[in-house]
């Protein structure tokens, strides 16, 4: 069954997903971390491509950031997901990472993810005017990614399966600035 649950602060997975999101602290706040268990189909798939492969691909766990549509805030259940074709974050909890979705550059059409925070962040947004802050970002098993402009890039969909959602609310927009309110 798929669900989204939200996790403790108590719990292990959740400390261990902060203990990941290596940004300045001062710059955000954790809003929940969801678990994601995706529809069995997605989850088969990509245990299958693990079990069964000749060489056992590397399996990275890393950040993608998207857009969100819905009152993102609100997500504690899989009822609560929104039917807004362009919202990537419950278009890819339905539907799983799509290339169809992805915006093509000058090497190819590549599914991105990253190891750091910062730069997925840049990925993530409200498609509407006032969202107060929040945004989602996914944790997600990547494998057979090849690093791509400091990031990792997939060109199969299959080989990403999402595991946790991070909501959560900035401050400031970029992370990068945070030298010049400091000095
Ligand atoms: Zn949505």
């Amino acid at each position: 069954m798929r669900t989204i649950t939200p996790l403790p602060i108590t719990d292990e997975e959740y400390r261990n997903i902060i203990s990941n999101f290596n940004i300045s602290p001062t710059f955000y706040t954790i809003h929940s971390i969801l678990k994601i268990e995706m529809d069995w189909s997605f989850t088969n798939r990509f245990d299958s491509f693990m079990m069964w492969a000749w060489e056992k691909p590397n399996l990275l766990r890393l950040f993608h950031g998207t857009k969100h549509a819905c009152d993102i805030w609100n997500l504690d259940d899989w009822s609560k997901l929104c039917n807004n074709s362009e919202c990537g974050v419950c278009g890819i909890l339905k539907f799983g990472p799509l290339l169809s979705k992805a915006q093509p550059n000058l090497a190819g059409t590549y599914l991105w993810y990253s190891p750091t925070v910062s730069m997925a962040h840049e990925y993530t947004g409200p498609l509407k005017l006032n969202d107060d802050g929040f945004r989602a970002m996914f944790v997600m098993d990547v494998i057979h990614g090849k690093p791509y402009s400091n990031s990792i890039v997939i060109e199969a969909q299959e080989n990403a399966l999402p595991r946790y959602l991070i909501i959560y609310k900035v401050y400031r927009e970029k992370f990068e600035n945070q030298e010049d309110i400091l000095s």
